[in-house]
């Protein structure tokens, strides 16, 4: 059996050994047994049941709650030579019935179905009149009513056990959460189930929690070492996200918003453009995350502090998933905590789920002032033990200082107190530095007998001691919305001096090397492998235009990365490279053997002028975000620049942008809505309300004004 399954794995994968678990999961279920799957992402989980769906006979049936996730891994397969299809409502009667008639047919090998279709009576009878090789219910969390991604069509899936009782069922998730494991095995009568359990840990996340100063120029400073690299901005508010897409962009940082407040049609095409282009980041609420299994994200950097370190994981958990190095970064200040404070207690529910929500929140700051290694605090969170400090975050490559706190924290608690409880930072630390401003004055508070006692701690330093404070819930948060601080039951020992307090330094901020050395996407490749990385990554971006596929479904970075240092020369030894299975290694193998071999074509690429330049790059089909980045200039230069193309009939509109039909037809309505001239885009903006880029308004219209003159 295992010889079997290891065969495919090189041939059809192209890999060469097993990961982790994977091994002993695929033998149970090729042998007939059922299986819970708990795995991180970027673990293997599919190659758990993509392996036993070839060994054995029959059809596998694959659940998945996204669409988007489905066509992702039919393509994969696809491109493997494996025949597999997704069921969906995207499809209409005729291609449904045909697919039908192929599976009838034996033709297929795995079938992806929403688990709302699974259900149906016809589908069940379908199937029960086939011979099935497996079920796999990925995501199987969603059957949790505790996850924030429950689907209450995942609990119909129980059924399956009685329907199939013959056919083995594994069921995968990467979700860390104790309670949610319990329930999965429970609801879908996964009693029997073999448990894989897998550690959490991924060893590839660099992680660093940074006071927040001066978030946008934090930001950018992180940014600047990842130039070309794909990523993920989390921001809690839809304004923020819009804003901080622009500026991003501007900054020659090709970035895209994406919430709940954009228009779908725009959202899936933000969300395809993530997938389908290089070194784009997406700025998104955190409504942007299942569904997007890109592979290649190299960072997740929050500006806002997530509310559990569930959400904290499970975000992060997005960058990195092909194993290569990524980084997740995150700023926090004291506003954050006030702000997740506020919405808690806004928030509908009872008050033990509050109590629950407010433990959660403890924790994600708790892991903020940390003063051990942050991996072994994540993971310690979710129960699994790390043995040593990991070497891999800020703690333990950058160390911590902590301080005795005690008599400056009394100080700070008696000043809330003496004060009134109900005032903010600033005049907190205006009284404590003893400044005597109108504010001060006006409340005679310079005769308090706390006024001025603080001189031997600076502004930030206190600042950060008020947000600590918090942080550990030794002061509260009046939660009116002025953010005024009050005393906490938790503070009373310190104050009578009974307990001492160690809390952690924080080290006046260097200009960020931000991710602390070794990490980094951005040193995956060596500055004198740039060349032959970019010409290997042009080859695979247009053969996955060709195919219409997503980059990464072609071959994943590890693998084009280890072509780069293998440097194969011969088909045998470009069959050598993990991730180049029979099938691909007969289509592709040739094409990029000749790039690294220098004997490809080379793209005409230091020309002196930047249009013409532009020009090649729009018609070999890169997307305006792809070009800013190759020419080194902003976005709005390219739109600028392709419009003047376009009205000069180099280019034609669709080889500029990729714009989806119905919105296309929308814009070219707007300006040809009035009679005479055709609008300015000034003009025709305001109706777009900022859902279109103006940029994308020029190119509009000057391809109309150029069909106008002729
Ligand atoms: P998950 O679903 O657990 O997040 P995937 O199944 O998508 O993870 O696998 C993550 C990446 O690791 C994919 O690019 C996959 O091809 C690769 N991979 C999985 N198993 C192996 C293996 N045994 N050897 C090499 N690469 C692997
Ligand atoms: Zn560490």
């Amino acid at each position: 059996m295992l010889d079997s399954a290891q065969r495919i794995l090189k041939d059809v994968f192209g890999y060469d050994a097993f990961r982790g678990h994977q091994a002993a999961i695929i033998e149970r279920v090729a042998r007939g047994g059922d299986a819970l799957v708990l795995m991180p992402t970027g673990g293997g989980k599919s190659l758990c049941y993509q392996v036993p769906a070839l060994l054995r006979d029959g059809l596998a049936v694959v659940v998945s709650p996204l669409i988007a996730l489905m066509d992702d891994q039919v393509a994969t397969l696809n491109e493997l030579g494996v025949e597999a299809v997704a069921l969906n409502s995207t499809l209409n009667l005729d291609e449904q019935r045909e697919i039908a008639e192929r599976i009838r047919r034996n033709e297929i090998k795995a079938l992806y179905l929403a688990p709302e279709r699974l259900v149906q009576p016809r589908m069940l009878a379908f199937l029960q009149r086939l011979e099935i090789a497996l079920f796999a219910i990925d995501e199987a969390h969603c059957v949790s009513q505790w996850g924030h991604d429950f689907r209450p069509e995942y609990l119909q899936l129980g059924q399956l056990a009685e329907y199939f009782p013959e056919v083995p069922r594994i069921a995968l998730t990467a979700t860390a959460d104790m309670r949610t494991r319990e329930e999965i095995a429970q609801r879908l009568h996964l009693q029997d189930a073999e448990r894989f359990l897998s550690s959490f840990d991924r060893p590839n996340i660099f992680y660093r929690i940074v006071p927040k100063e001066q978030p946008r120029k934090q930001l950018l400073g992180f940014l600047a070492e990842r130039k070309g690299d794909a990523g993920i901005v989390y921001c809690l508010s839809r304004k923020k996200v819009d804003d901080l897409a622009a500026f991003l962009s501007e900054q020659g940082f090709p970035a895209l918003p994406y919430h709940a407040g954009l228009p779908s049609e725009l959202r899936a095409y933000h969300q395809k453009r993530f997938l389908n282009e290089e070194g784009l980041i997406m700025v998104a609420t955190i409504a942007f995350g299942m569904g997007i299994d890109k592979p290649n994200v190299r960072f997740v950097a929050h500006l806002d502090l997530p509310k559990s370190l569930e959400a904290y994981y499970q975000e992060t958990g997005r960058a990195g998933r092909d194993g290569l190095p990524a980084d997740a970064w995150m700023a926090y200040g004291l506003q954050d905590v006030i702000f997740l404070k506020q919405m808690l207690n806004n928030s509908e529910g009872d008050e033990r789920h509050k109590r629950v929500e407010q433990h959660k929140l403890d924790a994600m700051l708790a892991l903020c002032e940390e003063t051990r290694c942050r991996r072994q605090a994540l993971l310690a969170y979710f129960d699994e033990d790390l043995p040593k400090p990991c070497g891999h975050c800020d703690i333990c490559v950058d160390g911590v200082q902590t301080w005795d706190a005690t008599e400056p924290a009394r100080q700070a608690l008696s000043t809330i107190y003496r004060s009134g409880q109900r005032y903010g930072v600033g005049h907190l630390v205006d009284l404590l530095l003893g400044r005597d401003n109108d504010k001060v004055r006006s409340l005679g508070h310079q005769h308090l007998s706390v006024f001025g006692m603080g001189k031997a701690l600076s502004e930030s330093e206190w600042r950060t001691l008020f947000r600590q404070l918090v942080a550990r819930g030794l002061a509260d948060v009046d939660l009116d919305g002025f953010g005024g601080l009050r005393l906490s039951d938790s503070c009373r020992p310190l104050l009578r001096g009974e307990v001492t307090l160690e809390l952690r330094r924080e080290l006046p901020s260097k200009t960020p090397k931000a991710s602390g050395g070794a990490s980094a996407a951005s040193q995956l490749v060596r500055h004198d492998e740039r060349e032959k990385w970019e010409a290997l990554r042009t080859l695979r971006r247009k053969l996955a235009e060709e195919h219409g596929v997503p980059p990464y479904v072609i071959f994943p970075d590890a693998t084009l990365l280890e072509m780069l240092r293998s440097q194969p020369s011969t088909m045998p030894e470009m069959s050598r490279v993990s991730g180049v299975g029979a099938r691909k290694l007969e289509r592709y193998g040739e094409a990029f053997l000749e790039v690294l071999n220098g004997t490809a074509q080379e793209a005409p690429r230091a020309v002196a002028d930047l249009r013409h330049e532009l020009v090649t790059l729009a018609r070999a089909g890169m997307t305006p975000a792809q070009i800013a980045s190759q020419l080194h200039c902003t976005e709005k230069n390219v739109y600028s620049m392709l419009a003047e193309a376009i009205g000069k009939q180099q280019l034609s509109l669709e080889q500029a942008l990729d714009l989806p039909e119905d919105l296309l037809g929308e814009i070219q309505d707007a300006f040809l809505d009035g009679e005479g001239e055709l609008p300015q885009v000034a003009q025709i903006a305001e109706h777009f309300d900022g859902r279109v880029p103006d940029g994308v308004l020029y190119c509009v219209r000057a391809a109309l004004q150029a069909e106008f003159e002729v």
